[in-house]
């Protein structure tokens, strides 16, 4: 059953937080729902800006709204990530999606807040709901490149400002973590204080963070014993640290990186060992069995696993 984004964050606010995985194919889909069914997880598919030109606009879409009726138990939101205001536009108009991100974080802050109040007014007005970003995370997301001199992290008193005058219903912050594989800059870690300062001004409103995979050690080594490169210095979020972003007010949590990880480690393994395969459905298989174990585990992490009965009694469905 697909809701509302707001809906779901909410219910896990405090408590725990919501994974949300980029997707760009049919196998992401299949596998991300698979996991979260087994984990008995709720669910945020999202879909970014490269991934629709990708995929061609519309069809990821009509995959994960097709996907969902063969898992008649899930309950999920299809999330428009990194978009910006005509994405947005096109993302609340096509009443496919469960929430859209306005990211207009590039400008200055009187600036972002007057392009996200416009699209929470559209959005709020067909039932869909808005997070958007304050501060801006360092690192690399297909084509959104963020220099280190120009990340900036999110100061709690603006946060406050920002999303009383936007009306948003999620903020992402940057509080430290980079997009890319390496999660962190040299010196850099995650900045708990600010988080739970941040949390302190806007009591009650969920917060999500962005650049959050694990980035697993023993991933990059077997993708890199199969033939490839990833530095090996590569690191993400501990694991054990996600409980404690969920307590701290983050509701949503984006996964990217360590979904790729999954892929490439299966494809390099499955290549190398099947030399002869030509079927894409093969490592397509082992791919989909692997992805959905790695989502069903990021969702006991995150706390958000064995959530779903009290989620459908909740919304009463
Ligand atoms: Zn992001």
């Amino acid at each position: 059953m697909h809701v509302n984004t707001a809906v779901l964050l909410q219910l896990a606010y405090g408590e725990y937080a919501v994974g949300a995985f980029s997707v760009n194919s049919i196998e992401q889909i299949l596998g991300a729902m698979r996991g979260a069914t087994e984990a008995a997880a709720p669910l945020i598919i999202q879909v970014s800006h490269q991934a629709r030109r990708y995929a061609m606009p519309g069809v990821l879409e009509a995959a994960v709204h097709a996907a969902a009726r063969h898992f008649p138990e899930l309950v999920f939101a299809l999330h428009l990530d990194h978009g910006d205001e005509a994405a947005c536009y096109e993302g609340i108009d096509s009443g496919l999606y469960g929430s859209v991100m306005i990211d207009a974080s590039a400008q200055p802050l009187a600036e972002n807040i007057a392009i996200t109040r416009r699209v929470v007014e559209r959005a709020h007005a067909r039932g869909v709901a808005v997070e958007a970003e304050l501060g801006r995370l360092g690192g690399k997301e297909d084509d959104l490149v963020v220099a280190e001199d120009a990340a900036w992290l999110t100061d709690p008193d603006a946060a406050a400002e920002f999303v009383a005058r936007s009306g948003c219903d999620a903020l992402a912050v940057a509080v430290g973590t980079r997009h890319g594989i390496h999660k962190f800059a040299a010196s850099g870690q995650l900045d708990l204080e600010r988080l739970a300062a941040i949390r302190a001004r806007l009591p009650g409103v969920p917060l999500v963070l962005h650049g959050a995979s694990s980035v697993p050690a023993a991933e990059v080594a077997r993708i890199n014993a199969a033939g490839g490169a990833v530095a090996a210095d590569a690191h993400g979020v501990p694991e054990a640290l996600y409980p404690e972003l969920a307590r701290r007010g983050v509701a949503k949590i984006n996964i990217d990186t360590d979904g790729r990880l999954v892929w490439a480690r299966v494809l390099r393994e499955y290549l190398r060992d099947h030399p002869a395969t030509l079927d894409l459905r093969e490592p397509g298989r082992v791919f989909m069995a692997a992805y959905a174990e790695r989502v069903a585990q990021l969702c006991r992490c995150f706390g958000a696993a064995g959530r779903l009965a009290e989620v459908r009694r909740r919304l009463g469905v």
